[in-house]
């Protein structure tokens, strides 16, 4: 049997080093139950095997055991009553919590393609003008070469406001604006030539609400007046336009078509993005996505506002931005811009 003493300094030596060793309450507290514990813990193993001593050096052995407990007993005391002083109160911030990361908000997709076109238009030294959604006949209509009984006023079924607006052409009907040419229209009231604008902005139509049509949606048009003018000024703009747009590999190609404010008119197609221009479900087998319509401005238009007609010619435009939204992103249903799903807009880092 080793010496009896000696046990007893080798377990004080380890008890110290454990200590030493324990950082933080739990690991102080295990220390405790290690050594003190009335099960198995290391001191009462110790006492018990003392007692095979013999008896004549039983009082001396037991003394230095009991030394040695009161010794583990203060220590232990001494360092939980520490730890639990540096305890956070309850209640309390714990600093050293890693922090949460705040999720970083982002523009509406729309915004960001809006923001996209009007940077385009800009650099080609376009100017953005804004106007107003409450609009009256004369701008909305009359101005834009559709008289009272113009058919083309069905195709733009029209939300009326019950009050009439007081403006300078009188007393008028007023109206949620059906597109922003208005804009175009006020514009040319107040400048002289020449004219090179977008009017982005918010119009409104009696439509439905399905996979292609809000009652509501942003649209972008845009004008250019001067005295040179010409179809091939419109078609190297907006071919320009696209290709910066939807990438320089994208073909164009114009289609004839029919605006009451523009003659000759002509829509605007780019080549099928999902299937290069073979022919898929997108296009409709077709190869081409129409995204624009344009035409030669009216003369009839320039007399409205002032402008000589035989003098200046112009070109003019105008897209959904919602539809360029929809063929760019390959988005099928038009409403998902306006559910505010954010497992829907988070997929738009533009
Ligand atoms: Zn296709």
């Amino acid at each position: 049997m080793p010496d009896p003493a000696s046990q007893i300094e080798d377990l004080r030596a380890q008890f110290e080093r454990d200590l030493a060793a324990a950082t933080g309450e739990a690991a102080v507290r295990g220390v405790r139950d290690r050594y003190l514990s009335r099960k198995g813990g290391l001191l009462s193993a110790l006492l018990k095997a003392l007692g095979t001593a013999p008896a004549d050096e039983r009082p001396r052995l037991g003394r230095l055991a009991n030394e040695l407990k009161e010794d583990i007993e203060t220590q232990l005391g001494a360092r939980l009553s520490a730890v639990e002083q540096s305890r956070p109160p309850s209640g309390a911030v714990d600093v050293t919590l890693p922090g949460r990361i705040p999720t970083l908000g982002h523009r509406h997709p729309l915004t960001l393609l809006r923001e996209r076109i009007e940077a385009i238009f800009t650099r080609f030294g376009f100017l953005v003008i804004e106007g107003p959604e409450l609009e009256d006949d004369y701008h909305n209509f009359e101005a834009l070469n559709m008289p009272a009984d113009h058919p083309a006023r069905d195709m733009q079924d029209t939300l009326y406001l019950e009050t009439p607006m007081r403006s300078a052409v009188g007393s008028q009907a007023t109206l949620l604006r059906t597109h922003t040419s208005g804009m175009q229209i006020r514009y040319m009231e107040q400048h002289p030539p020449p004219v090179r604008l977008i009017a982005p902005g918010r119009v409104y139509r009696r439509d439905s609400f399905d996979l292609t049509h809000t009652p509501m949606f942003t649209q972008v048009e845009g004008l250019v007046v001067g005295e040179d003018v010409t179809l091939a000024d419109l078609k190297g703009t907006l071919d320009a336009f696209a290709r910066e747009l939807f990438g320089a590999d994208r073909r164009v190609r114009f289609r004839p078509s029919f605006f009451p404010y523009t003659e000759p008119s002509a829509e605007l197609d780019i080549s099928c993005g999902a299937c290069a221009g073979t022919g898929c479900a997108t296009c409709k087998r077709t190869g081409w996505l129409e995204i624009l319509g344009s035409g030669m401005v009216h003369p009839a238009v320039f007399e409205a506002v002032g402008y000589d007609p035989e003098r200046y010619t112009g070109f003019a435009f105008g897209m959904g931005i919602e539809r360029v939204a929809q063929l760019k992103w390959g988005v099928e249903d038009i409403r998902l811009f306006y559910e505010n799903d954010l497992r829907f807009l988070e997929q738009f880092p533009l």
